[in-house]
């Protein structure tokens, strides 16, 4: 059994942990941020976390990390249940006419949420009563230590250096650092080669604004939480003790929308759209929350076929992240947490090289299709909002992302077809997966492809312009 150093306490180094304790190895979190996590009713206001930019943007749990949780770690569901989060099914809470009775199969679609500090006072309750977890907070990681026996040698990762001038060593580092994570530069400072990265040059920014019910009652849900319109997407997510978010999200280099920054602005553009208009009948339980430069990036710690170090490896949003607006992040990372897990059960850290090099496999066999997906839709969602902002008709090549915007015309006339783009937004199938069959892509067609590029009711671009002009 290893000791391991998880540095990062946000959802993917707390999953991480877990599931690694579990096993018998003994875990360390190191979390820069001080604040231990308060009571559950006051995390939201009171929770201090610097360290995590989207600590107060709207979230939401797909499916497909509530299938996860319950597999590999149930009593973080069930903590969630009992401060509050919000126990829902994602296909149950369209409207019938929409999806048709419901079936036992519709199991699948059921998922635990919260807004992100209750959600993550739940991971850390969890987490915290875990034997072998030990979670240090306030303690912030610097760099790494390091040993290299001959300067063309790969770096051996021993430990870490944190603020104060303290070190820990381990036989592992896990950076669950998230989006900003320095490991690039730590890995510079111990001498090792550049990780590969990919960034994209543009990104969606984020206008979130979080409620709560004045009588008890939630919105009602008319449409799923991901809607496409005319240049913006707009989100609407139900969340924990009576609460909810609505979230503009818009490209980054669209510069008339960033007046939704304002919230008399933000709330007349959406009494714009009817099918969300009402979900902003709630009191408003924070300003327009805007997060801006949120953009895919990758990173591989196997360069040209070789580790650039060995002894540390990167999971969740350290090693990949992603548009947030399609809420695949908690569940990407978790699953990047179990590859490390299994990983570990047959690599074992005092064989530092097969460790390195089994993980970046079983992590491009088994997690990077989901980023690549995410990363396929992210730039036809930019270009098309892009194509929007000019007035011009988005035009592709690409018949994958014509059969995806059919397939969601399709999917609001045909319940089977509702079923299938509900099971494509949890995170339950791919693409390619669900296309696979045959019939199912022929009646996509003949029910979506002669739809309007925005099915959806609401204003024209003019239209949003003028009323948050
Ligand atoms: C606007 C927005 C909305 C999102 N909505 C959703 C959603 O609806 N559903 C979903 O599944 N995902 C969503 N995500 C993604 C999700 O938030 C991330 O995927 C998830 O938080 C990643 O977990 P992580 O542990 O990898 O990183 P984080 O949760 O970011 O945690 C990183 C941790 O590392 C700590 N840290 C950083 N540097 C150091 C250091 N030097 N030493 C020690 N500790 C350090 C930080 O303080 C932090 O606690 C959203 C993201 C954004 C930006």
């Amino acid at each position: 059994m290893a000791e391991v150093l998880v540095l990062g306490a946000g959802l993917g180094g707390l999953s991480t942990a877990m599931l690694l304790a579990r096993e018998g190895h003994e875990v360390t979190v190191l979390e820069r941020d001080p604040a231990e996590p308060p009571r559950a009713v006051d995390a939201w206001q009171a929770w201090e976390r610097r360290g995590v930019n989207q600590f107060r943007l709207p979230h939401f749990m797909l499916p497909r990390w509530a299938a996860q949780m319950r597999v590999e770690l149930p009593e973080v569901l069930d903590e969630l249940e009992a401060i509050g989060g919000l126990r829902m099914n994602a296909l149950a809470a369209l409207p019938e006419a929409r999806r048709g009775p419901l079936r036992d199969e519709d199991r699948r679609f059921e998922t635990v949420t919260a807004r992100r500090p209750v959600l993550e006072a739940a991971v850390a309750a969890v987490a915290g009563r875990t034997s072998g977890v030990t979670i240090r907070r306030g303690v912030a990681t610097t760099g790494l230590l390091a040993e290299s026996f001959a300067p063309s040698e790969v770096p051996l990762v021993t430990g870490v250096l944190t603020e104060g001038g303290r070190t820990f060593r381990a036989d592992l580092v896990v950076d669950c650092c998230g989006r900003r994570s320095a490991l690039p530069a730590w890995l510079e400072a111990a001498g090792a080669r550049a990780p590969a990265e990919e960034r994209e040059d543009c990104g969606f920014v984020y206008y979130g604004r979080h409620f709560r019910s004045r009588d008890g009652r939630m919105p009602q849900i008319l449409m799923n939480p991901l809607q496409h319109y005319d240049s913006v997407s707009i989100l609407t997510l139900p969340s924990d003790n009576g609460t909810w978010s609505v979230t503009f999200t818009t490209s980054s280099r669209d510069r008339p929308v960033r007046a939704l920054r304002d919230p008399e602005r933000w709330e007349a553009a959406l009494a714009l759209y009817p099918l969300v208009a009402h979900w902003r009948d709630g009191e408003p339980i924070s300003g327009v929350d805007v997060m801006a430069g949120i953009e895919d990036r990758h990173r591989s710690l196997v360069v040209d076929g070789r580790p650039v170090a060995t002894g540390v490896v990167a999971v969740g949003d350290s090693w990949a992240c992603t548009n947030p607006s399609v809420g695949r992040g908690a569940s990407i990372g978790l699953l990047h947490a179990r590859c490390l897990r299994d990983v570990l059960r047959e690599a074992d850290p005092s064989d530092p090289e097969k460790l390195v090099r089994r993980f970046d496999e079983l992590t491009g066999e088994v997690v990077e299709p989901l980023y690549r997906a995410t990363l396929w839709l992210d730039r036809h969602r930019l270009a098309e909002m892009g194509a929007d902002a000019a007035g011009m008709p988005y035009e592709t090549d690409d018949r994958r992302w014509a059969m995806s915007k059919a397939a969601f015309a399709a999917s609001l006339v045909d319940p089977e077809l509702a079923r299938a783009y509900t099971s494509l937004a949890s995170l339950l199938v791919s693409a390619d997966e669900l296309f696979a069959d045959r019939a199912l892509a022929a009646r996509v067609l003949q029910l979506g492809s002669g739809a309007p590029p925005y099915p959806l009711p609401g204003p024209s671009r003019s239209e949003l312009l003028s009323a948050i002009d």
